[in-house]
């Protein structure tokens, strides 16, 4: 097929928003195309292979803008200032190349074929003398173009696809080329599993549309993510789940898609993205821990401090994307956690219709618990109390919330599926509390790894000065430099303790006491109620204590106050309150 019958239909898509003619138009070029119809499919998204190859196109503009500026005379900066001002390299060119062209007599039909395998060899071309072979695939292209090629090889080739024609509309439009609108959800359950979507065009054309049914899903081919539903109170969930349901904690991380194929080892995102050469600790410790040959599994990767086994705000793992250079450092600064929920595929063996209990069941038995690979947490809850104190507890220890997941029989993998199979629940929380507070070190644990032989981190309290009471409101490890690290020892030997105070009131068991006597100002993200820590025990809540979530020592040491000057918890209580305020009126 010619390119510039695509061009054409990609013009007609530009100029309506109407999505029913988008299909009319995309399903009659299908439907004309012949042995390029993956060509074809491929150039509509503006790419050239499945976001999952992880295959870039996207060459910078600067190239276009040289290309142009050789083939119109016009020098690069005056091309560079007209983009400033239009902000469409694509128009720019058409507009540009438009009177060129006419007196060209030297210029050859561009196939579909052609521009695809020229587009390839761009996205293949790396190295040495790499931007050469670049800006000479372009020029021979944009040579042959008629204005308006010009307009959409420019686009799909810096990758910007003004465009995009959306997935769904192109799954539709398969589905009427290719059998009758009815078939669109077959060729969306066929998509769910193989997100290729010229593969599926190829296979409705070369066996008819039914053929999509016998697509199984494959190691080495990301699914799409299962969703969830969300409800406004743990209630109201277990209503819907019909009085009983598995809880698990929802980890604030990076969906992460596992495809263990032998000994090799591929990551996806959420969005399908390959994303295996940003966590390569992760794919080692599926190699060693991951006890089957071939498996799709579904998890969360987390950011976490090793030393102080604590996991650190999701921001954190933003720093390991697109750090090629420095990636080896990031590794050690950023360690993740990966929690795996789920288990799609065991030994070739697909466990999508098997339901979320079995599927529980076989993910824990294939897998070896390690450092950096564990089994989300879960629970069977039938009371809102149980509920709610693994809420709080998932809160603590720096979840999001819950995901609460059917035990039904019928509670199957869905892909791409956001139904009330799974619910999530979850409270947003501030990033920052408004005020820091000023703890004391009560106790401290020994630290592992890099802080092997120091502390990992200190047991903190707040005082009450009625009762003289310390209690613990939170375990602090983050904040501290080397060097401070360094010191905390030989700062406390002098308060140690062989056991703990009288006035403490703590229910976790620290590995060294202290009197209460080091001050430090800390910062967290918010208040949370707490499962574990003393701090205002049954006053906000029966059973439930308050604590600091993400707490981070801001540096400074504050002997300049007296131990009873210690953030009190009548403080704490007006902070959460006060907080919760906030909250609510965000809500509003
Ligand atoms: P949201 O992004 O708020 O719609 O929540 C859904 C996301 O929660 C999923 O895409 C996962 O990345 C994440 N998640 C964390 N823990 C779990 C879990 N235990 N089960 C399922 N999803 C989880």
């Amino acid at each position: 097929m010619r390119f510039l019958e695509l061009a054409e239909t990609l013009d007609k898509i530009e100029n309506t928003t109407k999505r029913l003619e988008m299909v009319d138009l995309i399903s009659d070029l299908l439907r004309h195309t012949d042995e390029d119809i993956k060509e074809t499919v491929y150039l509509l998204q503006g790419k050239v292979a499945p976001d999952y190859e992880g295959l870039e196109l996207g060459i910078a503009e600067k190239i276009g803008i040289r290309a142009l500026s050789s083939l119109s005379g016009l020098r690069e900066n005056e091309i560079e200032t007209e983009l400033v001002r239009k902000g469409d390299l694509g128009k720019i060119g058409e507009e540009l190349l438009h009177a060129k062209k006419q007196a060209s007599l030297f210029s050859e039909d561009l196939t579909v074929r052609k521009v695809y395998e020229s587009l390839l060899k761009i996205s293949k071309s790396a190295g040495e003398g790499s931007q050469t072979r670049k800006l000479q695939i372009l020029l021979d292209l944009l040579h042959n173009a008629e204005p308006v090629e010009v307009r959409y090889l420019l686009r799909i080739v810096t990758g910007k696809m003004r465009i995009g024609v959306a997935d769904m509309t192109i799954v539709d439009s398969i589905a009427v080329a290719f059998g009758a609108k009815d078939k669109t959800d077959l060729v969306e359950s066929a998509y769910n599993i193989m997100p290729d979507l010229p593969e599926l065009a190829y296979r409705a054309m070369a066996g008819g549309i039914d053929s999509l049914s016998s697509i199984r899903i494959t190691p080495g081919i990301p699914i799409r993510s299962m969703l969830a539903e969300r409800l406004p109170s743990l209630k109201e969930i277990l209503e819907r789940m019909d009085g009983r349901f598995a809880i698990e904690y929802k980890y604030d991380g990076l969906r992460t898609q596992v495809h263990k194929i032998g000994n090799k080892v591929e990551l996806f995102s959420r969005r399908m993205e390959n994303i295996t050469s940003q966590f390569p600790d992760i794919v080692e410790e599926i190699r060693k821990f991951v006890k089957v040959e071939n498996a799709i599994l579904d998890g969360e990767a987390v950011p976490f401090n090793m030393e102080t086994n604590e996991m650190l705000p999701f921001q954190e793992i933003s720093k390991r994307r697109g750090r090629k250079y420095y990636l080896k450092e990031a590794i050690e600064r950023i360690p993740v956690v990966l929690f795996l929920f789920d288990a799609m595929m065991l030994n070739n063996k697909s466990l999508m219709d098997t339901p979320y209990a079995n599927r529980r069941v076989k993910l824990t038995n294939a897998i070896e618990e390690s450092d950096k690979i564990k089994i989300a947490k879960s629970r069977i809850v039938s009371d809102v109390e149980s509920a709610d104190k693994f809420f709080n507890e998932a809160l603590e220890a720096g979840c999001e919330g819950i995901m609460a997941k059917s035990i039904d029989d019928k509670s199957i993998y869905k892909p791409g599926a956001r139904e009330f199979l799974w619910i999530k629940y979850k409270r947003e929380y501030q990033l920052e509390m408004e005020d820091t507070v000023d703890l004391v070190v009560i106790g401290a644990f020994g630290g592992q790894g890099k802080r092997s032989g120091g502390y990992g981190a200190l047991l903190m309290a707040v005082y009450s000065r009625e009762e003289d009471k310390f209690r613990t409101i939170c375990k602090l490890g983050s904040g501290f430099s080397e060097e401070q690290l360094d010191n905390l020892p030989r700062m406390l030997k002098p308060y140690q303790l062989k056991k703990r105070d009288p006035r403490v009131e703590s229910s976790i068991d620290a590995d060294f006491w202290f009197t209460p006597s080091l001050m430090l100002e800390v910062k967290g993200a918010e208040i949370t109620l707490s499962p574990t820590h003393t701090c205002c025990l049954n006053v906000v809540k029966k059973g439930a204590g308050l604590a600091i979530r993400f707490p981070r020592f801001t540096g400074r040491w504050r002997g300049d106050k007296k131990v009873d000057e210690t953030t009190n918890e009548q403080e704490i209580i007006e902070m959460y309150h006060s907080q919760r305020k906030k909250i609510l009126a965000d809500y509003a």
